[in-house]
């Protein structure tokens, strides 16, 4: 089985699929890993560390065309599937989006996309969006920290005292519960709030404080991910958060609902409501924002606030986040492939729900 890994071509793109010592693990367990001249540079792990854990070492072509599987990080370019051997399977994290499963099946790549992964107990160890959430929402507050003209935590000085600064945290999942705790470690005060009841009880154990809104509907899915709001409920919950954002020096959002555009949290209204070089850091800026004046990729400012909308936050933490999602990576291989084949048990939760082109078809969307 030999498992191929391409530099990482898109814009922004620092991150690469394994590192030397993950690709190592593979290589001792008897795979053979080639990895594409310079893949690892942009997050510091050079091409050398990967000779010297018996990866070899090759250009793109020989890469793309003589590997049984190709792991990366993006999907493909559609300029470059006719490079992939026809046959071959490829294990990525892309949106389904309809002309690139076309692509990917006329191509007839096994491709699987780990962003569609069940977040079952087993599948934990292969959750590529809980791992680079994680970063997101760490890196969040460091963006926020170093966008706002105030200290983080309270300091006591010859020069007078300075108060910790206050953080509100919408949406506590994974990156949002990850912003919390870094908040915290910042020494700021911290509030959170969530339509998801559940999150109460880890909000607090964090050291933040929950905001609680009556909800009337339930507002989570079997699956644990939030519903989305009747427009009543939805109505309430922006008056309430505009309310909530007037005391916070930051706010940092990271509302999703799995497969639709973001929800808006905080309106034109409630931004012109907070005080002046205060700061919102929106993660949901890549399915639209969660606060209405977000421009994805760009920093505005509007009434003195300041509004991040970055973009592939986990790409400016390239090391850990390459490492991190390089375990996930063969935490999948290792599911998927069995004796040196690939395993395609469609009955299993993990390879139906992540397998989107197979044979030439597409399988889901
Ligand atoms: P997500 O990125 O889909 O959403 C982020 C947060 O936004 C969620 O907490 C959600 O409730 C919240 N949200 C949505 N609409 C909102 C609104 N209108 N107002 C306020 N908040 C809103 O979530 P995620 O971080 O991917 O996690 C989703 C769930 O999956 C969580 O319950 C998490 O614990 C669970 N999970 C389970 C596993 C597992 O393996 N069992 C792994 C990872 C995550």
């Amino acid at each position: 089985m030999r498992i191929g890994v391409p530099k990482e071509v898109a814009a922004n793109e620092r991150r690469v699929a394994l590192t030397p010592d993950v690709a190592g693990r593979l290589v001792k367990g008897g795979a053979e890993v080639v990895i594409e001249r310079g893949a690892g540079t942009a997050a510091f792990f050079p091409d050398e560390a990967f000779s010297a854990a018996g990866v070899k070492v090759s250009d793109r072509s020989a890469v793309l065309s003589q590997s049984d599987i190709v792991v990366q990080v993006q999907a493909p370019s559609a300029g470059e599937l006719p490079q992939y051997r026809e046959g071959s399977a490829l294990v990525a994290s892309f949106q389904p989006v309809p002309d690139v499963l076309r692509a990917l099946a006329q191509r007839k790549l096994t491709a699987f996309t780990l962003v569609l992964l069940p977040r079952i107990t087993r599948a934990q160890p292969m959750d590529v969006l809980s791992s680079q959430a994680t970063v997101a929402g760490y890196k969040s507050v460091l963006l926020a920290a170093s966008a706002t003209g105030r200290l983080l935590p309270m300091l006591v000085t010859a020069a007078g005292t300075v108060p910790a600064a206050r953080v509100l945290v919408l949406g506590a999942g994974v990156a949002g519960l990850q912003a919390i705790a870094t908040a915290r470690r910042l020494g700021a005060i911290v509030s959170a709030f969530d339509v998801r009841p559940a999150v109460k009880e880890q909000v607090q154990s964090l050291g933040a404080t929950f905001l609680e809104m009556a909800i009337e509907e339930h507002a989570e899915t079997a699956g644990g991910y939030a519903k989305e709001l009747s427009e009543e409920t939805h109505r309430k919950e922006l008056a309430f958060l505009a309310n909530a954002a007037k005391d916070a020096d930051i706010v940092i959002s990271t509302a999703a609902i799995p497969g639709k555009k973001a929800p808006i949290l905080l309106t034109a209204a409630a931004v012109a409501g907070m005080k002046p070089g205060s700061v919102i850091v929106d993660l949901a800026a890549e399915t639209g924002g969660n606060c209405e004046l977000t421009q994805p990729g760009a920093e505005i400012v509007r009434n003195g606030v300041a509004i991040l909308g970055p973009l592939n936050l986990p790409s400016t933490v390239p090391l850990h986040a390459s490492q991190m999602y390089a375990k996930n990576v063969a935490a999948f291989l290792g599911h998927v492939v069995q004796d040196g084949k690939l395993r395609l048990d469609f009955e299993d939760p993990i390879i139906r729900d992540t397998c989107v082109t197979f044979a030439g078809e597409v399988r889901k969307s």
